[in-house]
């Protein structure tokens, strides 16, 4: 089941909570306060992961090309 992540209006605690569906998420109470005014943070969970090292690092292509001319 997902896990969404809930940010509570009244005492600005963020939390997560899994649910059924995303239709459910109306009986989500804080865990703080335990206030059902709460709203949802509409994060990926892709976003969170932290992509180190994957970075396409731009290859000096052009500059072999110039060299490998007339030789
Ligand atoms: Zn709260």
């Amino acid at each position: 089941m997902p896990i969404y992540e809930f940010k509570c209006t009244t005492c600005h605690a963020e939390f997560e909570t899994i649910v059924a569906s995303s239709a459910k998420t109306e009986g989500v109470k804080c865990t703080q306060c335990g206030s059902s005014d709460i709203s949802r943070i509409l994060s990926t969970v892709n976003s969170k992961i932290k992509r180190t090292g994957s970075l396409p690092m731009a290859a000096p292509s052009t500059g072999c090309r110039s060299k490998s001319g007339f030789s």
